[in-house]
């Protein structure tokens, strides 16, 4: 089987490269390539040579399944093509179509000249997983479109499409026939004797750096994520670039590339993706599990959330039934749907052809009987169990038999819902974030009776929304909000002890949290965290407690942004430190004696989130999380935790599951049995650092303690 075609058209010979499904440059490739430009080389009557994809798409990129085997490093590699190509005494143009992405872009990047059609999508996205480009893409991008340019495309990983590039002066025709017109625009070269300089060795764009630019993009970033290594590295690469010689350029590049691949944040990103699908696999739902089909949906409670749910189940082209009890909130939920999509064709993320088609997909009533086509319900209105036990009785009563009863709730008990009807096996909890249209995470809950089929229905509808989608058992929080409030407590004990709100705000964010605790809360509302916390004073042990700081803000007026006042003081959305907020945290750490001091830096970060890993250890103890990678995924997904640091229990593991344990030991003296340490981390943590096994080693299926072994 040839991995490479060779025919020739007129003067021009067409290399087309055959790997179904993505065209990837696994090791075949590499060869038919090589051996397809002996070919037409030996080809006295092929004046040009163009390469391009058969089926969908140009080469997508390289092999995933090679990386770090031996087959990645069997010759020819792609940078030996490359360098053929660049040396190739006859034309040689890419014809790309579909994706020309990390290394299928750096081979398009080596040919003479480009030409795509106008969808075609091309970039580097390698720092998405800690990477950088290794095969000369930073490099010969940097030569085409200059150093400002380049340092934004490779240090996002954005793509761009071939109408972009062409206005970019990456691709030099668009064309619609993309293999008649890759060959007429080759043939039209040779007829001209048009000459295409190799792009190592343009340099015309190289002058318009400047140290300023360099100093300026590295603080941006620092004052995004100080931490993270790939964009620093692709930064210094191109900076380099533009001062070093073609070839002196591109071996740094591929040191620095090399470099990076043996990094943790390399190993965390490449974990995600993998925990990611792990996530969908639950031991006891067999794999042959039939979800039902998902035709129409209702959305019960027109609210924040069950708007932003509605539109994604439109965004994904499902029907929706809206319903709300009157047709005042009804209105206002629809007048929410309305703007936001407004919004986004605005700013030119979705057209306006794509609003109308979402919104007719969205229909509201205030009346049961209409959900008579529906095969899954998904109930968010305000969170109290009498209320939505009763909504789950009214839809008990009002749906088909196969109906799935779902709920949005973010810490009720989903078997005392689903007590309320006369089918628990087919009660869930179907757990979205704000702004749930937008956040990747959709964070489902098992009830006792739920059943395999209902269960296996919502992890394919993770799918179906395009949301990362991991399994909790039912109990307080769940996986997130269980773990969420060992974070935000910390945040406040650590302001009775002596933090300042913006101290702690800034380690968060350093730290690569998209937001810190403080500013979040003035953002959602201190009145929002005072109710929630009213209930959960009712369910604590008598000799655990809560920080009095949020009531007593409350108390002050102080609800956060919109009363232009809470942990900070704001003008408009500026915000700024505030000296009475400050009082009322001293009065508040005066009234019980506490003992104010300083904190590093690194204690701040240690006392955040090294809790947030103890509760998940007792979260994989009690079977409440199935695995620790699951965890991470509803914490990078849905919390904004930073994938460059593989999720809390990843990080965790890295940081020592001994300090996290002694912290933990700490704490629990400070504030109560809840921080004390989990035995299941105790039983990792004792083992010497090697000689343990780690979180992603723990049996899936294996009850509590016998899973540490
Ligand atoms: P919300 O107050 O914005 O909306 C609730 C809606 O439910 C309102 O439109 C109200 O009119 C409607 N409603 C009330 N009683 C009803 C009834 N009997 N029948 C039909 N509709 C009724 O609340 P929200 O923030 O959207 O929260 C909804 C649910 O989602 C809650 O359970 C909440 O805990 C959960 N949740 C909220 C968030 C968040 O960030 N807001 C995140 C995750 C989960």
């Amino acid at each position: 089987m040839s991995f490479v075609d060779y025919d020739r058209e007129g003067a021009v010979a067409v290399l087309t490269i055959r790997n179904p499904p993505v065209n990837s440059l696994a090791v075949p490739v590499r060869m038919g390539l090589d051996a397809a430009l002996d070919r037409a080389l030996a080809d006295d009557a092929a004046r040009a040579v163009v390469l391009i994809g058969a089926g969908r798409t140009f080469v997508s990129g390289a092999e995933i399944s090679e990386f770090g085997t031996p087959k990645a490093r069997v010759e020819p590699l792609l940078t030996m093509i490359q360098r053929r190509i660049d040396a190739f005494p006859k034309l040689v143009v890419a014809a790309v179509h579909g994706t020309a992405l990390g290394g299928g872009f750096e081979l398009a990047l080596a040919c003479h000249a480009r030409v795509a059609v106008a969808d075609a999508r091309f970039g580097l996205p390698e720092v998405n997983l800690g990477l950088m480009p290794g095969a000369g893409g930073g490099q010969r991008l940097l030569r085409l479109v200059g150093p400002a340019l380049a340092l934004e495309l490779v240090t996002t990983g954005k793509s761009f499409s071939g109408e972009d590039g062409l206005r970019l002066g990456v691709i030099d025709a668009l064309v619609d026939d993309l293999r008649a017109g890759a060959v007429r625009f080759a043939e039209e070269a040779v007829r001209t004797g048009r000459r295409f300089a190799p792009i190592m060795e343009r340099g015309e764009r190289l002058g318009e750096a400047s140290p300023a630019m360099f100093a300026e993009f590295r603080a941006r970033l620092a004052a995004k994520a100080p931490d993270r290594l790939a964009p620093f590295a692709i930064v210094d690469a191109i900076e380099a670039g533009c001062k070093l010689s073609g070839p002196e350029a591109l071996v740094y590049e591929k040191q620095r590339s090399m470099e990076l691949k043996e990094t943790d944040q390399h190993r965390a990103l490449k974990r995600a993706f993998f925990i990611e699908r792990a996530a969908r696999k639950i031991p006891d739902v067999p794999e042959t599990t039939v979800p039902q089909p998902i035709r129409r949906v209702a959305v019960i409670g027109a609210g924040t959330m069950g708007s932003g749910i509605a539109m994604t189940f439109a965004n994904a082209g499902l029907g929706v039934t809206l319903l709300d009890h009157s047709p005042e909130a009804l209105a206002r939920g629809r007048h929410a749907i309305e703007q936001t999509y407004a919004r986004s064709v605005a700013s030119g993320s979705i057209t306006a052809a794509a609003m109308d088609t979402a919104l007719e997909l969205v229909r509201g009533t205030t009346d049961y009987d209409d959900l008579g086509d529906i095969d899954l319900a998904i109930e968010a209105v305000f969170e109290r169990l009498d209320l939505k036990r009763e909504v789950f009785a009214r839809l008990d009563r009002a749906t088909a038999r196969h109906v799935i009863l779902a709920t949005n709730t973010s810490s009720l008990d989903i078997d005392a819902l689903a007590a309320a009807t006369s089918r628990p096996d087919k009660v869930v909890g179907t757990h979205f974030f704000a702004p749930a249209h937008k956040m990747k995470l959709l964070e489902n809950v098992r009830g006792a009776k739920t059943s395999a089929e209902t269960i296996a229905t919502v992890m394919a509808l993770g799918r179906t929304l395009g949301k990362a989608t991991a399994l909790a058992r039912n109990c307080d929080g769940f996986i997130g909000n269980r773990m969420l409030q060992y974070y935000t407590g910390q945040a406040e004990f650590l302001l009775e002890q002596g933090a300042t709100p913006e101290q702690v705000d800034r380690v968060a964010v350093a730290f690569g949290m998209p937001m810190g605790p403080f500013a979040m809360r003035d953002l959602t509302g201190i009145d929002v965290g005072v109710l929630v916390r009213q209930a959960r004073r009712l369910t604590l042990a008598s000799q655990e407690r809560l920080s009095d700081i949020p009531e007593r803000l409350f108390a002050a007026g102080r609800l956060g942004q919109k009363s232009g006042a809470g942990y900070y003081r704001y003008e408009g959305k500026a915000k700024f430190a505030d000296p009475a907020a400050l009082e009322i945290i001293a009065q508040v750490a005066r009234e019980r004696g506490i003992a104010r001091r300083d904190f590093s830096d690194a204690e701040i970060r240690d006392r955040l989130f090294f809790p947030l890993v103890n509760e998940g250890a007792k979260l994989l103890e009690d079977g409440t999380a199935l695995r620790a990678g699951d965890i991470d995924v509803v914490w990078i997904n849905g919390y904004g935790f930073p994938a460059y640091r593989g999720g809390p229990m990843f990080w965790g593991e890295l940081s020592g599951l001994a300090a996290v344990r002694d912290l933990a030991r700490e704490l629990a003296d400070e504030n109560g049995p809840r921080w004390g340490p989990s035995a299941l981390l105790c039983e990792l943590a004792r083992k010497a650092p090697g000689e343990g096994r780690g979180w992603d080693d723990l049996p899936v299926t294996a009850p509590a303690l016998a899973r540490a072994g």
